[in-house]
């Protein structure tokens, strides 16, 4: 058969959590919490379900959790956003970005991604038809160039992916950020793509830059965001996207045929659980700010080094002091002898570079954190003393 993406195989985060679970290693790989959620967000569910919201949905979403959304956004940014016609509830942040590609890229548009991206960018560009351009990112701090992304601009340039904070490489942009894409974007026919779905986990008193607050890029972005990250429910596949009216008409299009609608009674227990704790998500940078501190001090004399991590719910360590490996080798050799999944960043990449880090997820009890802390502790001092041995 004449596969569509014929280089593409299983995710990376797939791959490795079914390899944790056949070698019994300590998964800290992909990225989902381990810890119980509030009691109060479950049992919603179940009165939703007794209630009867067992059926269909709107097709934009239940509209109790679109006003819910707008609120938050309210909340959050200061910004007026229309339940109505500008927001639509998607299979998690995933659907949302498939569908926000599918809207606007057709056959040969071009479409800009930052290298290392989160893997589920590419392909849906390409069954539309599309081809991505990447502009890397520069480590070790994973800035991006505005030059190189403007040198590459052009009329075939149909959008551009903004992933912020960043997956995997633990980067949040600026305002700076922002206004430098306006500057390039304005005047053109190119759209953007905001994947913010970690838009509450910035740390060091940062705060999250939405495109939806930068009123001329709003005009033309589809900004994506997850429940499963805000409120640690990852299997739910609770998600939404938020772009003008014009921009969702056509993101509907697509959404409709896809999944058509989300899982009814999950729906309406989040808009009622927003209703009773609307600021839900106040607290979540802190929380995680303290699982990455705690494994970062947990590591200090450990050999892997912690470079610094400014959101998302992950924390790279490199390897470089411990190993000559590259990232994927060192990966497997993590989990065969340390018994510890991680998630290697080369397949993040087109054409990776000789990389020594790998990407753990602190969204994780404090006692798996410790426990990963302690085989890390552990497999340092073992490569170190087979070196002595040498
Ligand atoms: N977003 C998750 C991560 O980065 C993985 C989601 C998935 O497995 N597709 O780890």
């Amino acid at each position: 058969m004449r596969s569509k993406l014929p280089d593409v195989g299983t995710t990376i985060f797939t791959i490795q959590s079914r390899r944790a679970l056949e070698l019994g290693a300590l998964n800290i790989g992909q990225g989902f919490p381990d810890y119980p959620i509030d009691e109060r967000l479950a049992a919603e569910v179940t009165v939703a379900m007794r209630e009867g919201h067992n059926q269909y949905a709107p097709m934009a979403g239940v509209l109790e959790l679109r006003r819910a959304i707008a609120a938050k956004l309210n909340l959050c940014y200061d910004i007026v956003v229309d339940p109505v016609e500008e927001v639509t509830v998607t299979c998690g942040g995933t659907e949302a970005l498939f569908c926000a590609i599918q809207s606007v890229v057709g056959a040969g548009d071009e479409v800009i991604v930052f290298d290392p991206a989160y893997d589920a960018y590419e392909p849906a560009v390409r069954v539309a038809g599309g081809v991505c351009l990447r502009v890397p990112l520069r480590p070790p701090h994973f800035r991006v160039d505005w030059q190189r992304v403007g040198d590459l601009l052009n009329a075939n340039t149909r959008l551009i992916i903004l992933n912020n904070p960043h997956n995997p490489a633990c980067a949040i942009a600026s305002r700076a950020d922002l206004d430098a894409l306006w500057l390039l974007l304005r005047g053109r026919d190119t759209y953007v793509l905001a994947d913010e779905v970690y838009e509450h986990v910035v740390f060091d008193g940062a705060r999250h830059q939405s495109v939806l607050s930068h009123q001329e890029l709003r005009a033309r972005s589809f900004a994506v965001f997850s429940f499963g990250k805000t409120l640690h429910v990852t299997g739910w596949r609770v998600g939404y996207c938020v772009a003008p009216r014009l921009l969702t008409t056509e993101f509907r299009k697509i959404h409709q045929f896809n999944t058509f609608t989300i899982a009814t009674p999950l729906q309406v227990a989040i808009a009622r659980y927003l209703a009773a704790v609307p600021d839900c998500w106040r607290g979540l940078s802190a929380f995680f700010a303290l699982k990455r501190d705690t494994l970062r001090d947990a590591l200090a004399h450990s050999g892997f080094a912690t470079p610094s991590s400014a959101g998302s719910y992950f924390q790279l360590l490199d390897f470089s002091a411990l190993s000559g490996a590259n990232d994927v080798e060192f990966c497997e050799q993590l989990m065969r002898e340390a018994g510890v999944a991680t998630i290697p960043l080369s397949p993040f990449y087109r054409q990776p570079p000789k990389i020594q880090l790998l990407r753990v997820c602190i969204a994780k009890s404090d006692s798996t954190l410790a426990l990963a802390a302690q085989k890390l502790n552990a497999y340092s001092a073992t490569l170190a003393a087979r070196r002595r041995s040498f």
